[in-house]
């Protein structure tokens, strides 16, 4: 008997991402881009294979929960009779009670579009394809695993602001996110790994959105993002940690609030430290010295804000790039390695350049290491579990 198979959806402001999984092995990737101006589809196998795409042009979807419903139906036909058992679903907030994944119902869909003014980009496009399944498929189970949850094993005085404790218990904490990608690296490091696994390790998540994250023995003790996603290392266009201050005077000058999130979300970050791209790849092949300056500038947050991770942990005994960034801009890690050179880090220039699984020197007294990541997989694990 074949097993039940089962979907992971990644819904964005224009896009959604979807897989199947049996078991852990993938047989689909599919993409919906331009969801809302000029929808289209690919999908490849498992293997590589492009496959013809869901139709989404002749009833162009205007939202992700549009394009989840436009594609159940090319779906249930590539299955060839086998059988969907559930949806699992990326929620990129979960808030202060979930530290697991949890099972779909109207209710937790309610209460989870509480946490849209705390994930604005994120949290109203991944609800959107669950309420969508909700009111087409009922009969079809649906799993939210959160970026938050893995973050709840954060000791308390690494969670909370120095504001009024009230403030705290109303839910104005840290909550951290890409929990889904460490909660997978934890998964994996007794396998490629197993010297650092127990002990104190900075993973360090660097991709359009970055952060850090201190695992002590797999479990998150500190991590970089906050109450929101906006928080911690400069990204490809949001601001990362910036004094409250500057926000202030920004409203005593006239700015009002959409035009600050405007601003701290989509234009700042890389894109508005170089004036010429979000993208690293762009910023690497450029000659222009702001493009420079702005790695430089992040090269300096990321190793700053590693010492505060080791600080967190007292101690470091291994690093682990993964993410777009950190699982293929060599240079990048090798100038993060660099700078931390003071805290026992020695890296091998050639098993770097050759983006190897370990890269630190032979004798270094930290372990670097190059895990790719997998955040997909993890909610198809997690979906297939909490289904028993
Ligand atoms: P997201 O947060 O959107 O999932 P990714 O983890 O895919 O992002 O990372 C995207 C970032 O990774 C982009 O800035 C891209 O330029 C960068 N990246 C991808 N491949 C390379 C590469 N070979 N060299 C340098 N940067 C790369």
């Amino acid at each position: 008997m074949t097993a039940a198979l089962v979907g992971v959806v990644n819904a964005g402001s224009s896009s959604l991402k979807f897989s199947i999984y049996d078991g852990d092995e993938c047989l689909l990737n599919g993409q919906v881009d331009g969801i809302g101006v000029r929808p289209a589809a690919k999908a490849r196998s498992g293997t590589g294979q492009a496959l013809p795409p869901p139709d989404v042009t002749t009833a162009p979807p205007a939202t992700p929960g549009e394009a989840l419903v436009a594609l159940l139906p090319w779906l249930q036909e590539w299955l060839a009779g086998r059988r969907l058992a559930a949806i699992g679903h990326r929620v990129v907030h979960g808030g202060p009670r979930h530290a697991a994944p949890a099972r779909v119902t109207p209710a937790l869909v309610d209460e989870l579009a509480a946490f849209i003014p705390l994930a604005p980009l994120h949290q109203p496009h991944n609800l959107s394809p669950i309420r969508a399944a909700l009111e087409r498929n009922p009969d079809l189970p649906q799993v939210a695993c959160f970026d938050t949850a893995f973050h709840r094993t954060i000791p308390e005085v690494a969670q909370v602001f120095a504001l009024p404790y009230d403030m705290a218990e109303r839910g104005i904490r840290r909550y951290g996110f890409h929990g889904l990608s460490y909660e997978y690296i934890a998964s994996v490091l007794p396998l490629v790994a197993p010297a650092v696994a127990g002990g104190r390790v900075v993973v360090a998540h660097l991709g359009n959105g970055a952060s850090l994250c201190a695992l002590r023995a797999g479990r998150s003790m500190a991590t970089t993002m906050g109450f929101s996603a906006l928080d911690g290392l400069p990204m490809g266009t949001r601001c990362g940690q910036l004094d409250p201050a500057v926000v202030l005077h920004l409203l005593a000058e006239g700015m009002d609030a959409p035009a600050i999130e405007a601003l701290l979300y989509r234009r700042s970050g890389l894109l508005g430290l170089s004036g010429i791209s979000s993208d690293f790849r762009d910023l690497l092949a450029s000659d222009e010295p702001r493009a420079r300056f702005a790695i430089e500038v992040f090269v300096h947050q990321v190793a700053r804000n590693l010492a505060s991770m080791a600080g967190a942990m007292g101690g470091l005994d291994g690093i682990v790039f993964t993410a777009g960034v950190g699982e293929n801009a060599a240079t990048i890690r090798a100038a993060v390695c660099r700078a931390c050179a003071w805290m026992g880090v020695e890296l091998d220039e050639a098993a770097n350049a050759a983006n190897a699984a370990r890269i630190s020197a032979e004798g270094s007294r930290v372990g670097v290491h190059v895990v790719p990541t997998d955040e997909n997989l993890m909610i198809a694990r997690h979906t297939r579990s909490l289904l028993g």
